[in-house]
């Protein structure tokens, strides 16, 4: 199949020729009939693998085939919304929207939190077809009356797996309940957990379904390999790798912003260029990290996971699992930044002793037993003992809170070392605690707090100074036993305040 098969008008066909495609990719040749047809999607394609254009060239087409809304004072109304969870996908896809509408008339917008609100007011007033926008400013705006929707009749969301995993949810809602009802709603993600499928059916009205990738597959051009590596010695390892592969374009991942920045202090003080980029870094940081790194200034960008979404760089070599993530997901999203659109990378993880855990979840998502090397003078120490992993007040990993690592049965963690550890009703009902373990307190004591909901009251400061005043003591609602209800709701694993948590080591 050709581009020229697809029914796209010539100024987009002759977009996509200037960009030197000929062929679409998989998940553009399903995807670009399937939007033209006016219907809802729901696709299911790993990132890199050109989903980008298959939802904006289609868009594009309907939009520019209708004469746009216009407002009491004749200026153009917003039709077309575009909602990423990150600040660099957003500029990436607006970027992809004027590249692929630069024969058109169209007129497109980026907006994201992080820089002034007034320019984003000022191009807001002169009029918008196509808006890309993170959730949390596009709010703002919109708390602000800075921003009318109402006529928007196309709804993306993109990489709505990474929304979720971000803690997003609620300002989905709430962007939803802004957008009118009647609209086509486009549904990208890489993978399909149980929450896609509920906003899915909450959002899309029989939609056509789309998977150009096995669910949670790695990109098959990567070729993954492991370097088992002790601990104190995978900086060195790292800069060994660099300077003897003679690599000029090297993502690396860390699992905290801390870590990210301590591991940019090393390599650059031996002579590697190196920046970091999370979500501590300013937005002028990032976009000039990212820069100089896609220029080929920078020779390794140090990133955290959330941050290094949808960061987009064409024929990227090398991707290095500095830490392996905690989240057996986020290797997949973290190793399809390199092998994009058919061209082949490298995916190198640096595993230590305590990171065996999550090298076991990872291989058993992608179905995959990923080949270990040990390289030549970096041996590891054959008696190094694990120890569990510290992420801000969350220990996981070996020997950590069990929430965290792994049962004595070999069950995984699932998710639950990125949530809040200290969920009393979630711990105590997963596993008990552990004895001699290095949990941290409050993930330590879960008992205390279920039994706390429904028997006698704590003293707290306010029932303390209660009595030492001689009043009646506060909050006397608090000895009433909860209904069961409420008893669930605390018990109920509390999975997007976990996930916040982890956000702010990201
Ligand atoms: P995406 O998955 O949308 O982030 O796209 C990944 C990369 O593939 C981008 O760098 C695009 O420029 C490139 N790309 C998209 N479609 C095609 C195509 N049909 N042929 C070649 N490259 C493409």
């Amino acid at each position: 199949m050709k581009f020229t098969d697809l029914g796209l008008i010539e100024p987009i066909q002759r977009a996509v020729r200037e960009q030197g495609y000929e062929i679409p990719t998989p998940i553009q040749a399903q995807a670009i009939p399937a939007v033209l047809k006016g219907g809802d999607l729901m696709a299911g394609a790993q990132t890199g693998t050109g989903k980008t254009a298959g939802f904006v060239l289609p868009m594009l087409q309907r939009l520019q085939s209708h004469a746009a809304p216009r407002d009491a004072r004749g200026r153009i109304m917003i039709r077309a919304l575009i909602l990423t969870p990150t600040r660099e996908l957003a500029a990436q896809v607006e970027e992809s929207v004027q590249t692929y509408g630069k024969h058109l008339a169209l007129r497109s917008m980026v907006m994201f939190g992080g820089v002034g609100m007034q320019p984003q007011i000022d191009k807001l007033k002169r009029g918008v077809d196509i808006l890309v926008a993170t959730p949390g400013r596009l709010l703002d705006h919109h708390g602000q009356r800075t921003l009318d929707l109402s006529h928007v009749q196309i709804f993306v969301l993109d990489e709505a797996d990474r929304m979720l995993d971000m803690g997003f949810i609620h300002d989905i809602k709430k962007v939803l309940a802004i957008l009118p009802q009647k609209k086509q709603s486009l549904l990208f993600s890489a993978t399909f957990s149980d929450e896609i499928k509920a906003l899915a059916d909450r959002l899309l009205n029989q939609p056509a379904l789309i998977e150009v990738a096995r669910r949670n597959a790695p990109a098959e051009a990567v070729a993954q390999r492991i370097h088992p590596v002790s601990r104190e010695r995978k900086k060195e390892l790292l800069a060994h790798l660099i300077l003897q592969g003679d690599w000029h374009q090297v993502l690396v991942f860390t699992r905290t912003k801390h870590g990210a920045n301590k591991l940019t202090e090393y390599l650059n003080k031996n002579d590697i260029t190196a920046m970091a980029i999370h979500g501590n870094k300013s937005q002028s940081a990032r976009t000039k990290a990212l820069a100089d790194f896609k220029s080929g200034d920078l020779r390794v960008l140090v990133a955290t996971d959330i941050a290094a979404r949808g960061i987009d760089i064409d024929q990227l070599p090398h991707v290095v699992n500095f830490e392996l993530p905690n989240v057996p997901e986020d290797y997949v999203h973290r190793i399809g930044r390199t092998g994009r659109a058919g061209a082949s990378g490298e995916a190198i993880s640096l595993v230590c002793v305590d990171e065996e855990i999550f090298l076991r979840d990872i291989q058993r998502l992608i179905h995959k037993e990923i080949a270990r090397e040990v390289v030549r003078g970096f041996e590891p120490d054959p008696n190094e003992k694990a120890e569990p992993i510290v992420l801000g007040r969350m220990t996981i990993g070996v020997g950590a809170n069990r929430r965290g690592g792994h049962n004595g049965n070999g069950a995984r963690p699932a998710r639950a070392p990125q949530g809040r550890a200290p969920n009393p009703g979630h711990a105590s009902r997963a596993h008990p605690p552990l004895h001699g373990t290095h949990a941290p307190r409050d993930a330590r004591a879960p008992q205390r707090s279920e039994s706390r909901a429904g028997s006698a009251p704590r003293c707290t400061p306010g029932r303390r100074r209660a009595r030492c005043l001689g009043r009646r003591p506060p909050a006397a609602r608090r000895t009433r036993p909860l209904s069961r209800r409420q008893a669930a709701q605390v018990r109920k694993p509390a999975k997007m305040s976990l996930r916040s948590g982890m956000k702010k080591l990201r």
